[in-house]
């Protein structure tokens, strides 16, 4: 399959030199995709200014009608766009359908906010005069988003942008064009038959200097960036640098606290689901355990030996519970971490080897790393792999303290059946989402979305929250 660009309501071919290459066997190729440099950036962004005082003019029906439109044809086309995404991404194939049809709901949801008006009528206290205030679309946003989240995070980003009048250029992940690009096709074909204007939603694939370009475009009014820390701070330097609107949700470091208290086996299916699931690679992953020292042997040999257990394999394998990494550069840094924990005085517990399955691919076996540090690498730095470290505490005290040490702030969770710890946890961990009971990660597609400190900049993602982002408030007085 060879991929294009969409400019301007064109599909615009090129050349394909780069291959998504499919993880669980990387001698399939599932697509080639174009160079974009900086002249489809630029032919890019005109189209999304060209297209901007129409959209930003047109009926919340229609915007609203597109949206829903794009919702239903994803949630039909769910079980072949889920195959596509296990193939090019490594999920399995229940975590990437349920991914599409996620995307789907969020673009539903946003057919019904498309049609929320946000104003408000206040009274002034002057007589006289009358106080209002407007949310108007703002402009053009790049959108630059990552591959573990092929789909639905193009949707969180691009549903919002357009339901608020706002037009968009989208640069997806280079791992992952081909999902992009179904998403863009479907995007283009519903457009056209509600005759849309043109140009309202591009999208530009290449690697290097195609982000960039978007970022340091004057044109563009906002950036929504969702990706790692160290790309994030370029992004929100060169936007804030031309003071663009900036969004950024970077990575994690996420703490999951057991305490002493908690049912073993709830606390090992919960800490299993949040390090291994889709292969570790979520920014919300629960990669550090940090256990009660009542209960902290017993959990981690248990862990381990659920670890051990979890069939890794091709993502459209049946029986495959843990998928390959997604990329060649993400496998080697996975191993590479293991290695470092060990290096720094982790215990290996199970796990960590390279594995040689029928196919080539990235497959790599769960690992868990105990008698590990607050200060060590593995426990300030993000991974995103399936690797999990543990950490001894004494009390609830010195967990919290550690779960609030390093600079990422995304989720944390914690595992008790003490509503009293549970409380305080909720009140005092520094984090964007806590989770009581659950793992860190797992959110509803309608609930704002977001982290503190070095995990996330600027207004929250999802749900009501995208109004912030999206929109500009106008203040309006009127005299007689
Ligand atoms: P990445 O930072 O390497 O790339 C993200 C995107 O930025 C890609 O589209 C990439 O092409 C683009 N990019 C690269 N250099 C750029 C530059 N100089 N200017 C502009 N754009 C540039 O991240 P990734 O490897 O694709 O994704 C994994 C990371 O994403 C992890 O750190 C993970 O935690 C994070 N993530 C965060 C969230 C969240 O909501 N907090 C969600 C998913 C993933």
């Amino acid at each position: 399959m060879k991929l294009t660009h969409f400019i301007n309501g064109e599909q615009v071919s090129a050349d394909t030199p780069f291959d998504s290459l499919n993880p669980s066997n990387t001698d399939d190729v599932v697509a080639s995709y174009p160079a974009g440099g900086p002249a489809e950036v630029e032919a890019a962004v005109a189209a999304a200014r060209g297209a901007f005082p129409a959209w930003s003019a047109a009926s919340p029906e229609l915007r609203s009608d597109l949206l829903d439109r794009v919702g239903a044809t994803l949630m039909a086309r769910g079980a072949e766009l889920g195959e596509l995404l296990a193939r090019e991404e490594g999920k399995t194939r229940a975590e990437a359908t349920g991914e599409v049809m996620r995307a789907a709901r969020i673009f539903k949801y946003f057919a019904g906010e498309a049609l929320r008006r946000h104003g408000q009528t206040l009274e002034s206290t002057r007589p006289g005069l009358d106080a209002s205030t407007w949310r108007e679309a703002v402009g053009v946003y790049g959108l630059i988003t990552p591959w573990n989240f092929p789909i639905a995070i193009p949707a969180w980003k691009t549903a919002p942008a357009l339901a608020f009048g706002n037009t968009v250029v989208l640069k997806p992940a280079n791992p992952t064009p081909a999902i992009a690009h179904a998403l863009a096709t479907i995007i283009h074909e519903c457009g056209a038959a509600l005759n849309v204007p043109k140009g309202i939603f591009n999208m530009v694939l290449g690697q290097g200097g195609v982000g960039s370009a978007l970022v340091d475009h004057p044109d563009v009014a906002g950036i929504s960036f969702t990706g790692s820390q160290a790309v994030g701070a370029k992004v929100g330097i060169a936007a804030m640098a031309r003071q663009a609107r900036v969004q950024m949700e970077m990575g994690g470091k996420n703490p999951l606290v057991v305490l002493a208290d908690a049912d073993l086996d709830r606390a090992v299916q919960i800490a299993l689901d949040g390090g291994f699931f889709q292969t570790g690679q979520r920014c919300t992953a629960s990669s550090r355990v940090i256990v009660e020292d009542a209960i902290h042997d017993r959990f981690v040999a248990a862990l381990a030996e659920r670890a051990k257990a979890l069939k890794v394999g091709p993502a459209l394998d049946p029986a495959t519970q843990v998928g390959p990494a997604a990329s060649d550069s993400q496998f080697e840094q996975n191993l590479r971490y293991v290695g470092i924990a060990t290096g720094e005085g982790g215990r290996l517990v199970t796990g960590g080897e390279r594995l040689s399955l029928a196919t080539p691919g990235y497959f790599m076996s769960p690992a868990v790393i105990a008698d590990t540090n607050p200060d060590m690498r593995i426990n300030n730095e993000e991974v995103f792999g399936p690797v999990v470290s543990t950490i001894r505490a004494r009390n609830y005290k010195e967990a919290l303290e550690i779960a609030n040490r390093g600079n990422f702030g995304l989720s944390a969770g914690i595992v008790t059946t003490s509503l009293k710890h549970a409380r305080d946890f909720r009140r005092n961990v520094r984090a964007g989402m806590v989770m009581v009971n659950l793992p860190t990660a797992g959110v509803d597609y309608h609930v704002p979305f977001g982290g503190t400190r070095g995990s996330s900049y600027g207004a929250r993602e999802q749900g009501f929250a995208a109004v912030e982002f999206y929109t500009q408030i106008k203040t309006v007085y009127v005299g007689d």
